[in-house]
């Protein structure tokens, strides 16, 4: 017969999954109970409120989409995006090209405002963009490029989509829980993110919210949505609602029971003291890689904390010390994407993985790996 699957330990640094403590990992351990039941139930209402505390919003429309982020990107692009609409879209890494791919399946136009890898969005390409582009329905960006480390700024970004009156779709994949995500005040329209990255969840859950203006222009839609699962209409019949919740899919109850008590833990940190914890360990991991003449790919001032671009010197081979990492040190972290492939390291520093013995293990083992290559 075959044996059950165990896994073995990986500390995992790289761009998602983090590490899922060990309180995370008992909720989902937990009984399985009915997703209609009424203490159930409640949990989802608990979930919203947790996630309005993270997201920093009083919408009423947020919820966990039951799909990893990539189906919180497509719920946000299939409700608000109509055919011949048109989106500004950045792309500055590899999910910004997501979000393109997104637009134009809708049946829409994109107009696109490329930056470089490794470089933040320039807003006043953005602003030209709008202003080239009256009418347009959304501006669309992603906050923390995990493809490249960069963060850019999403308190102008929503601005200037407020000033052109276009919604402000918003990545926050791998922000929420380790920078500041502020729905409210930045005037953000839609944000989606995910449970595996800064929240430190398994992945499988889409956390997503949506501002009334949002909700207005999904009332306000001359065509259906185009996918029956992701439709918000249909998908806020199950989740909100103080009387009876109709069925629309069966949510996945354990892990639904992992991302409450994930969003307990980051309530009883305190999201600025979570945010100054992976500021903290960045910089310490930040010297610890210049101590053995490793370098940051994204400049100063541009680099996400929780998500760490290091340069592969020349003549090192970039795949080889990641399988070496994981195969004597159990450490995961991930290899560069699209064109960064074979040029960088990427070492997340997410959520319960963010401390300082991590960023002295992996910095260790990267040192030694290194000087067993030079040997
Ligand atoms: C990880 C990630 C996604 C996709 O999330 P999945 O859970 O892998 O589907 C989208 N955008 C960004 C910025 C990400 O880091």
């Amino acid at each position: 017969m075959m044996p059950s699957f165990i896994p073995p330990d990986v500390l995992l640094l790289g761009p998602g999954p983090s590490p899922v403590p060990p309180n995370v990992r008992a909720a989902l351990a937990r009984p399985t109970i009915g997703h209609l039941d009424p203490r159930f139930i409640g949990m989802m209402d608990e979930i919203k409120e947790l996630l309005r505390f993270a997201f920093e919003t009083r919408n009423a429309l947020t919820l966990p989409i039951s799909a990893p982020g990539s189906a919180g990107m497509e719920a946000a692009f299939v409700n608000l995006v109509e055919p011949g609409d048109t989106v500004v879209v950045c792309r500055n890494g590899v999910f910004g090209g997501r979000m393109r791919e997104n637009v134009v399946r809708a049946g829409a136009t994109a107009v696109m405002v490329d930056d470089a890898f490794g470089t933040p969005i320039d807003i006043g390409k953005v602003e030209s963009a709008l202003k080239a582009n009256p009418g347009a329905k959304a501006l669309a960006f992603v906050h923390a490029e995990t493809s490249t480390g960069v963060v850019s700024d999403a308190q102008a970004l929503c601005r200037l989509a407020r000033e052109h009156e276009a919604l402000a779709i918003v990545d926050a994949v791998t922000s929420l829980g380790g920078i500041p995500v502020r729905a409210d005040a930045w005037g953000a329209d839609a944000i989606y993110s995910g449970s595996q990255k800064c929240l430190s969840a398994p992945p499988g859950l889409s956390p997503v919210t949506f501002s009334e203006r949002a909700v207005d222009a999904i009332r306000a839609r001359r065509t259906q949505v185009q996918s029956w699962f992701l439709d918000l209409g249909l998908v806020m019949g199950y989740w909100q609602g103080s009387g009876a919740r109709a069925y629309h899919h069966t949510a996945p109850i354990n892990m639904l029971y992992a991302l409450h008590e994930a969003l307990l833990g980051l309530e009883a940190e305190g999201l600025e003291h979570a945010f100054a914890r992976h500021l903290a360990h960045h910089e310490r991991l930040r010297d610890g890689l210049a101590a053995i003449g490793l370098d940051l790919f994204v400049a100063e001032g541009a680099r996400l904390p929780q998500l760490n671009a290091v340069r592969v010197p020349d003549g090192v081979d970039e795949a080889g010390v990641r399988r070496r990492l994981l195969e004597d040190f159990s450490i995961e972290i991930g290899a560069g994407l699209g064109e960064l492939a074979g040029r960088i390291w990427r070492i997340g520093l997410m959520g319960a993985g963010s401390t300082e013995a991590n960023v002295d293990r992996v910095v260790a083992a990267l040192g030694e790996c290194l000087r067993r290559k030079a040997a």
